[in-house]
């Protein structure tokens, strides 16, 4: 496995060994590797002729207040991981080699960034939008693959992807989740034992809304009460938002008649997990 760190490493790379006539499918990551994102890997391994991750902390989508300096980093576990899935390179970029001296660019995704998590952490996918975006100029992926666990990060991506004419298929992988059905994060590890036993309702509250659904309720406000009310039986957790939106553009709905993504952000102390699940087709 190549460990590159500049850009033109990169470059060197997808040009090189059989470069030019292959697919290349791309893994882009913030490192603290788990089962969410190896399935990612272990996706793109299946689909693609060579496959690249990204291991990137990325300081353009942290909040002043947020935990950019405390956020977790397992190095030397992240390339071990990588390197049992067959992963052919990957990018351990320091903060210079993304945005060299003088670095002005940035890609605002201004709708589907606005609401939600882009609401809460004012600049963060305007941060992601952007690094993304370099990575796809510096890789030039055919294929690169994301979780459906951020999944308004999808959304803005797509956006960015048809809006700017990038030449690559996102694909979209499910969430994976412990037993108990708390979904996989790199901030988990934040928890204390009692918050990590109340973590899972958050997936309760969505299985609640998605039953449901499934028994006809289609009144958004309704289905937002089915959230409110399971949460509200977790002393522990202090719900941020929950939401029932339209799919695509994320604006909140009325009445559920199409594709439409709940989603919830809930503290628990000090660490704020998010989850989600679509309704009515995907
Ligand atoms: P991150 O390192 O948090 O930026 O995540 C890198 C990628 O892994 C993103 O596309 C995430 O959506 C995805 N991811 C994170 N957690 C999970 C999960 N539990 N299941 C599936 N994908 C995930």
């Amino acid at each position: 496995m190549n460990v590159l760190t500049t850009a033109d490493e990169v470059r060197a790379f997808r040009a090189g060994a059989g470069g030019a006539g292959g697919t290349l499918g791309l893994v882009p990551t913030m490192g603290a590797l788990h089962a969410g994102h190896l399935s990612l890997v272990a996706r793109a391994r299946s689909e693609n002729d060579r496959v690249a991750a990204s291991i990137f902390v990325n300081p353009a989508q942290f909040g002043e207040n947020e935990d950019l300096a405390a956020y977790p980093r397992t190095p030397e576990n992240d390339l071990r991981h990588l390197e049992s899935l067959g992963v052919d390179a990957v990018w351990t970029p320091s903060p210079g080699d993304v945005y060299p001296p003088g670095f002005q660019t940035f890609i605002t995704v201004e709708e589907v960034s606005a609401p939600l998590e882009g609401a809460r952490r004012p600049g963060h996918f305007r941060g992601v939008a952007t690094v993304v975006a370099k990575l796809f100029n510096v890789f030039e992926p055919d294929r690169a693959y994301f979780g459906q666990k951020d999944a308004q990060q999808v959304a803005v991506i797509r956006r960015m992807v048809a809006d700017l004419s990038f030449p690559v298929d996102v694909v979209v992988c499910p969430i994976v989740r412990e037993a108990d059905g708390l979904a996989l994060s790199s901030r988990n590890a934040y928890l204390s034992p009692e918050e990590r036993r109340a973590a899972p309702v958050l997936r309760r509250a969505l299985l609640a809304a998605r039953a449901a659904f499934e028994s006809g309720e289609r009144d958004a406000g309704r289905l937002r009460a089915v959230l409110n009310e399971t949460l509200a039986g977790e002393p522990l957790a202090r719900p941020d938002y929950v939401s029932v939106a339209d799919a695509v553009t994320l604006l909140e709905l009325e009445r559920v008649a199409g594709p439409a993504l709940v989603s919830l952000a809930v503290r628990f102390g000090g660490t704020r997990l998010i989850d989600n699940v679509v309704l009515g087709g995907t």
